[in-house]
């Protein structure tokens, strides 16, 4: 009885060892697993706040790029606005304009009280073109260029080379057949809208008009006298104004003029003039302008005038 009373408690405490025991081990278990899934919740916090923070990086990063290339594409787009808008001021400067002043200037062009001259080359365009605007890209002269509807057909390149060089370009009909253009005062306009329709289409420019004319063989007098005056009232009409020259080299007076013979002509016609309007030819023929247009230019700032074309006078 005593050896039981003894063990049994023994037993007890052995059970409620064993009990506290399991428990603890319980406990513990318990504790690690609150405190894996504390750990796991915090990493997994952890791992979402990173992500979100990157992610809200990245999207504030590709916002503020998104603006820059907005921003930049506006600029773009703006540059090429402004780039399109100087063009056609520049390109709407270079279309002539007859003015009320141009107008009462052409009609004084040989008074002038400084000394100017007016470089001209009729019934081109032809292969001595490119030489002569060589020269004049040289020397930094713009001259006044009146063209052969037939010729600017013939050569459209080399018409939108004399434009694109600053030049001014007019009108000298289209054939240069006298007995057509001269037949009634109707064929010289018609022949000046042909010729202005083949600029147009060659410097590509379809508001072009040089609302300038000069005769073939010049206004005053001949067997077509008669018919010029009319026609030349029926340009005025349409806004056309006409301008001969009171200088000419002689290139194309005489068959074959050696280059003296041809800076002897322009002293001779230029003599005492203030204002001179010099005629000369750029016809396939006419080589010996190319050959003397040097030695005329250089005696013409020899002697102090400078150069102008009818563009200057007209707009
Ligand atoms: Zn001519």
């Amino acid at each position: 009885m005593k050896k039981e009373s003894l063990k049994e408690p023994i037993e007890n405490y052995n059970i409620y060892s064993l009990h506290q025991s399991t428990n603890k081990s319980i406990n513990r278990k318990r504790i690690i697993v609150t405190v894996a899934i504390l750990v796991a919740f915090l990493v997994m916090l952890t791992i979402i706040a990173i992500y979100t923070t990157d992610t809200l990086k990245r999207l504030k990063q590709a916002k503020a790029y998104e603006a820059q290339v907005i921003s930049y594409q506006q600029e773009l787009e703006k540059q090429e606005q402004q780039k399109r808008l100087e063009e056609e001021k520049k390109k709407q400067e270079r279309m002539p304009k007859l003015t009320e002043t141009g107008k009462e200037k052409l009609k004084h062009i040989y008074g002038s009280d400084k000394k100017r001259a007016f470089l001209t080359f009729d019934d081109g365009p032809s292969s001595n073109t490119s030489p002569i605007l060589s020269i004049l890209q040289e020397r930094n002269i713009k001259a006044t260029f009146f063209m052969l509807g037939s010729r600017v057909e013939a050569m459209p390149d080399t018409v939108k080379k004399v434009f694109d060089q600053g030049h001014f370009i007019a009108n000298h009909g289209y054939s240069h057949v006298y007995s057509q253009i001269y037949a009634c005062p109707e064929n010289v306009l018609d022949e000046y809208n042909r010729t202005n329709t083949a600029i147009q289409k060659a410097i590509g420019e379809p508001d072009f008009n040089s609302h300038l004319f000069r005769f073939p063989g010049g206004l005053v007098g001949g067997k077509y006298a008669e018919i010029k005056q009319q026609a030349k009232q029926l340009l005025e009409q349409n806004d056309i104004l006409n301008v001969d020259w009171n200088s000419l080299t002689g290139d194309a007076e005489r068959q074959n003029p050696t280059p003296d013979q041809v800076v002897e002509g322009l002293k001779r016609t230029s003599q005492g003039k203030n204002s001179i309007v010099i005629l000369m030819h750029d016809a396939q023929a006419k080589q010996i302008t190319v050959e003397t247009l040097p030695q005329v230019i250089d005696y013409l700032i020899g002697e102090g005038y400078e150069f102008q074309t009818f563009f200057d006078v007209l707009t």
